[in-house]
């Protein structure tokens, strides 16, 4: 009997078939993901968790939420620069609007440059 398969739960999954086997698969609550993608989805929301215990107002969770998946899927910033980046920052971050949040592309694509520069 063949092993059985499912669709992984992430929306931001990056395997182009889906399917995920059930030997391979990390279940976290009721679905099933491929590992490396529960692996991502479990970074984003530390680095969500992080930010809200810096700020006093919690409705912003799905607007930071929204932010950090769009720096890293779309701006393919690493998730440890963006925690690192707000828990060095943190006294900046407190008193800003989230949106203060995509200052991150900034200051991630200015190392790259500098890191070009500097290499050779
Ligand atoms: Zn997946």
């Amino acid at each position: 009997m063949a092993e059985k398969e499912y669709v992984c739960a992430y929306k931001y999954c990056s395997h182009r078939d889906k399917k995920v086997k059930q030997s391979e698969a990390v279940k976290l609550g009721k679905r099933y993901y491929h590992w490396d993608c529960a692996v991502i989805k479990q970074e984003i929301k530390n680095c969500v968790d992080t930010y809200m215990d810096y700020i006093d107002d919690k409705t912003k969770y799905a607007t930071v939420n929204r932010i950090f998946n769009n720096l890293v899927f779309k701006d393919k910033i690493p998730t440890d620069f963006i925690l690192k980046n707000i828990k060095n920052s943190k006294k900046y971050y407190c008193d800003r609007p989230v949106i203060a949040l995509y200052g991150i592309r900034k200051l991630f694509y200015r190392e790259i440059i500098n890191n070009y520069k500097g290499g050779d």
